[in-house]
């Protein structure tokens, strides 16, 4: 039996979002519809059809294919309004959440034109549901390192509304050393730093994030478990894992679900967290992603709570609100009714 109302009011983070990666189906046809766009799907049935992938590269081309019905800033402003919408009723009371420049600079969209949709749209949810947001501006691995620090200088207006760098996208062939230099110049502006590592990539490539790209927080990080030295320092160092269940199914980082790591994570003492990734995509949003690892390996509440702990303490938030967010955190389990 999983406790799926405990779940979806369990106050919590989400520290691994795509903001492109948000993109429904159905806003996919308005937003085409909107801006006049011809997309390769006929219908809905369509799109979720194409959605049955099974690789990372296959879902990479689909999602860069879907992003192009993002044109205007009230297009980005709709996709991160439906997503803070729906998080806030996963429990989610704050959100760090990527969005990747490069996919709409590429195709003539200005970065102004990206940052002021996902600004607007940030405001408003801090008004609607009380949600606080920072904003991780990630780079697009496959392409080369010029290209990512083009697109940081881009971002200086407005580097005070931004939280962090991120690094995503293809990660296979293209390891953190390659954007040494970028996390370097993101560092000294203040931003805090993330990147994917060890998701499909080898333990080699978490230690560069660690090393070369000095992160503070890890996305995914899964093969780091094939390390028990790499395990160790990430467990004593306190580095905050981003793992992604509902992703991991899809993209076949596990075989299946009853055999995720999660609760492996916990008990080698990894402050691992739950996050959706690209929800549109995978299959759930956050709940959905606690609820299928509790139902695959039988997690009981002091695991989802510490999960949910882990988030907050993972989350670029000052300390006094993570404090705040944990004291609320307890008081919601302490009034939770009985399993
Ligand atoms: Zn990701």
């Amino acid at each position: 039996m999983i406790d799926s109302d405990f779940i979806a009011g369990l106050p919590k983070a989400e520290l691994h979002l795509h903001i492109e990666g948000s993109l429904e189906p159905e806003l996919m046809f308005a937003l085409a519809k909107r801006n006049g766009i011809a997309i390769p799907f006929a219908s809905v049935e369509d799109v979720r059809a194409a959605y049955n992938f099974s690789r990372l590269q296959d879902f990479l081309d689909i999602y860069y294919a879907g992003a192009d019905v993002l044109r205007e800033a009230r297009d980005f402003h709709d996709l991160a309004a439906a997503y803070f919408d729906r998080a806030a009723a996963d429990g989610v009371v704050h959100a760090e959440i990527m969005f990747d420049p490069q996919t709409h600079t590429a195709r003539g969209v200005a970065f102004e034109t990206v940052i002021t949709g996902l600004l607007s749209a940030i405001d408003e949810a801090k008004a609607k549901h009380g949600m606080s947001v920072q904003l991780i501006l990630s780079f697009l691995r496959h392409l080369d390192e010029a290209d990512a620090i083009a697109t940081l200088d881009a971002a200086r207006p407005w580097v005070d509304r931004i939280g962090a760098v991120g690094l995503d996208s293809s990660e296979l062939g293209h390891p953190p050393e390659k954007f040494a230099r970028v996390f370097a110049q993101a560092r000294a502006l203040g931003l805090k730093l993330v990147a994917h590592a060890g998701e499909e990539g080898p333990p080699e490539y978490v230690y560069q994030a660690l090393d070369l790209l000095g992160v503070d927080r890890l996305d995914h990080g899964n093969r780091s478990l094939e390390d028990p030295l790499l395990v160790t320092r990430l467990a004593r160092s306190g580095m905050t894992l981003t793992v992604c269940p509902l992703s991991n199914l899809k993209l076949c980082v596990v075989d299946d679900m009853t055999a995720h790591p999660i609760d492996r994570m916990l008990r080698e003492g990894l402050r691992a967290t739950v996050n959706s990734d690209d929800p549109a995509y995978f299959g759930g949003y956050i709940a959905d992603n606690y609820r299928a690892i509790a139902a695959a390996r039988g997690l009981g509440r002091d695991d989802l709570v510490t999960l949910a702990r882990n988030s907050f303490l993972g989350s670029f938030l000052p300390d006094a609100a993570v404090t705040a967010h944990l004291a609320r955190l307890d008081a919601y389990v302490a009034q939770a009714p009985a399993e």
